[in-house]
């Protein structure tokens, strides 16, 4: 038995069911690149969800994570230390906003927003208590707890979890006439994904983010971009919000803020928006922990040259006109932004699953989002020719499919 097959057992054994891994098994990275446990190298075309925007070891991340390790990792928020202020005045400005509440993972900062939300909607717009309502869409992605599955429309992630949290209005993605007919008095937040990752990198219509925008401030109501896997580079621009030069008034972070290194994640609004929050009211031992926050800041130096969100527009070109030539070979649409893309592969000729077992064999790791989708979002330092060379796998293995499903 190989090493990989004896810890894959293992793993299925031992571990609870609740992902279907690939059948690889990774013992380290660097860049883009990743290498199993024989020794086979493979491409990283997932990063971790986005959130390995930087890369594998990032050398600046590292050594700001090295260097904090040696000194402070937790104090809890029961002191302040040194690296605190910086990291939050630095996502601040990232932002524009004036201020942050760090969390861990992205469901905790989404949860944050929710509570920021209801709070501000009794406390400044004078909804009565225990009435709020926020406006989701269908088929959004915000996590995994109790309160954000009862508003997914995925029965995988919702069923057999209830009961459900009231409050939610669930309305079509892409329709901003949709979310201006489900607000009322209680409607406290419009939240969304400006471009839904898991849904398949589905891109709402031109103008929607912008009209959103309008409707929130016509009603009072806040808009929360929650940006953890379309934000930090991913798309092009810092935010993909930027795209349509759309401002939310809460913006929800994750995934790459971590630096591929600790979950890192943070709500950032203004003033008259977070500071409804009071001492004891809402918290986390580890969020904004000097480690975290070392890292965090780390990429947000990273993200302050630009240089990152032009290497991934510069790519993402690359790779959507690579992937748009395989419409009609075995791909029937392409989607995304940046170096995001959604591609949606004939259904006739192999699950997306199938898909991605072939590249795996032949060097590419990516994963499935539903059925016959795949995403691509490879690091941001992967490089132009590993990129192409990825692509051309895709092609081959189409190719192959083909010759399967249509003999000759
Ligand atoms: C991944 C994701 C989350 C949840 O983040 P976790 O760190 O897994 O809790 C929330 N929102 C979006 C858009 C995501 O892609």
């Amino acid at each position: 038995m190989s090493k990989s097959s004896e810890l894959i057992e293992l793993s299925e054994r031992r571990s609870a069911h609740n992902y279907h891994p690939l059948p690889v098994v990774i013992h380290e990275a660097t860049g883009a690149w990743l290498t199993d446990v024989e020794g086979k190298r493979y491409l990283d075309c997932l990063a971790g969800y986005s959130s390995l925007n930087f890369g594998h070891g990032n050398p600046k991340i590292l050594q700001a994570a090295r260097d904090q390790l040696d000194r402070l990792t937790l104090t809890s928020r029961a002191f302040f230390h040194d690296q605190f202020a910086d990291f939050c005045a630095g996502l601040g400005d990232l932002t524009g906003k004036d201020m942050v509440l760090p969390m861990n993972t992205g469901a905790e900062a989404v949860e944050t927003a929710i509570k920021v939300a209801r709070k501000w909607g009794y406390e400044v717009k004078g909804v009565p208590d225990g009435q709020a309502t926020i406006i989701v869409a269908e088929d959004n992605f915000h996590g995994r707890t109790t309160t954000i599955v009862g508003f997914s429309t995925d029965p995988a992630a919702r069923d057999g979890f209830g009961p459900y949290a009231p409050g939610f209005r669930i309305v079509k993605y892409g329709s901003a006439d949709a979310v201006r007919e489900a607000i009322d008095d209680t409607t406290v937040a419009v939240l969304i994904e400006p471009i839904q990752g898991e849904a398949g990198v589905l891109v709402p219509p031109d103008g929607y983010l912008g009209q959103i925008r309008e409707i929130c401030t016509e009603n009072n109501v806040l808009f929360i971009a929650d940006e953890v896997q379309s934000g930090l580079g991913r798309t092009g621009e810092t935010f993909a919000c930027d795209h349509e030069g759309v401002v939310p008034d809460m913006y929800v972070l994750g995934k790459a803020l971590g630096g591929g290194v600790v979950p890192v994640s943070a709500v950032a609004a203004d003033a008259g928006v977070l500071g409804v929050l009071k001492p004891g009211q809402h918290g986390s031992t580890f969020g904004g922990n000097p480690l975290a926050c070392a890292v965090g800041i780390a990429v947000i130096d990273l993200l302050s040259t630009g240089e990152y969100q032009a290497r991934a527009r510069e790519l993402g070109a690359l790779l959507h006109e690579r992937l748009r030539a395989l419409i009609g070979h075995g791909v029937v649409t392409v989607r995304g932004r940046g170096l995001w893309a959604g591609v949606d592969i004939d259904p006739s000729l192999a699950t997306g699953r199938e898909i991605c077992e072939a590249l795996m064999r032949r060097g590419v790791l990516i994963k499935d989002t539903h059925g016959s989708t795949i995403r691509f979002a490879p690091p941001i330092v992967v490089s132009q020719e590993d990129l192409g060379w990825a692509v051309d796998q895709l092609t081959d293995v189409l190719t192959e499919f083909a010759g399967r499903a249509v003999p000759a």
